[in-house]
């Protein structure tokens, strides 16, 4: 049976954007007949918290998006974590990484636009000596090899990377102790026994590492389908940011089954803007309508 999921972070409320990858994800996954897990993405403590995962569930449901199973948040699961860690450790291909901007962003999913950097390798060689002499907690990075890494998405076609070259040695845990999205997202995906990725775009990027984490675990990565981006109409991508889209205003002024509708006809999956509740959607719902380039959205 197919697996998905919604992978929300609960570090605010959900906005439209995330509500369109939840929709498609959702209805993509309906229409197979297959299984949904919920997973909060609650990595890093002091961004994220219980009261934005109450709202993101209410949210989901009020949309009619449901699940079938919520598995533990990944603020719990720090033994998965640890193991996974152990065993990358014993293959040899952690090393401790003393650069500050390694702790920057390290425990969040890297979006498109975000300052991401190819990682120069400065610390992969370091002597023992050298270690002892750095006066600061280092951070984990994972070794990549020469290899090229190719995503066969459902959506974007094939999207390759040499991961030396286009990605480079990554961060799987912070000085502070927090895993890193890309080791979390790899661990839990194999746990939850998902099979299908529905994803934003922006997250095309970190997948080729995330598959390259799969096979040194020795675990089948998923089957991905990227979705585009929301923009606003001055080419923004939407955001937390934009409160005139916040869902809590919007459903002031329109039924769920309006929002759905106006968010099915940007990707392509209807022809008329018109009310039409998530189930209906999923009926009609095919990966050959939807759209691959980020959608500019009028309301
Ligand atoms: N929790 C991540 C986010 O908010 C999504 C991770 C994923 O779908 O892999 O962007």
């Amino acid at each position: 049976m197919t697996v998905g999921r919604f992978a929300p972070s609960p570090s605010g409320k959900m906005h439209l954007g995330n509500l369109f990858s939840f929709l498609l994800a959702w209805c993509a996954l309906r229409a197979e007949k297959g299984e949904m897990v919920l997973r909060m993405e609650d990595l890093d403590p002091q961004r994220t918290g219980p009261e934005y995962a109450a709202l993101i569930r209410r949210d989901l449901l009020r949309f009619g998006l449901n699940w079938d199973r919520e598995v533990p948040a990944q603020s719990s699961r720090t033994a998965a974590y640890d193991e996974a860690f152990a065993k990358l450790e014993a293959l040899g291909l952690i090393y401790p990484c003393y650069c500050s901007r390694s702790e920057v962003h390290a425990a969040s999913a890297p979006h498109l636009g975000q300052s991401e950097f190819v990682y120069a390798g400065t610390c992969r060689n370091l002597s023992p000596e050298q270690r002892a002499a750095k006066n600061r907690l280092p951070a984990w990075r994972l070794r990549v090899p020469n290899e090229k890494w190719t995503v066969h998405d459902g959506l974007q076609g094939d999207y390759t990377e040499l991961l030396s070259r286009d990605c480079g040695d990554f961060v799987l845990r912070r000085a502070d102790g927090v895993y890193a999205y890309q080791l979390a997202v790899t661990v839990d995906d194999a746990d939850n026994g998902v099979t299908q990725v529905v994803r934003g775009r922006d997250l095309l990027a970190s997948t080729p590492r995330q598959m390259y984490l799969f096979s040194l675990l020795g675990r089948p990565a998923p089957e991905y389908y990227h979705v585009p981006l929301l923009l606003a109409p001055d080419g923004r991508r939407l955001s937390k940011r934009d409160g005139d889209l916040d869902l809590d205003s919007l459903l002031d002024r329109y039924s769920p089954e309006q929002i759905i509708g106006t968010l099915a006809h940007a990707a392509g999956l209807i022809d008329r803007k018109e009310a039409v509740s998530a189930a209906e959607l999923a009926a009609v719902f095919d990966w050959k309508k939807v759209k691959k380039e980020d959608i500019y959205l009028t309301l």
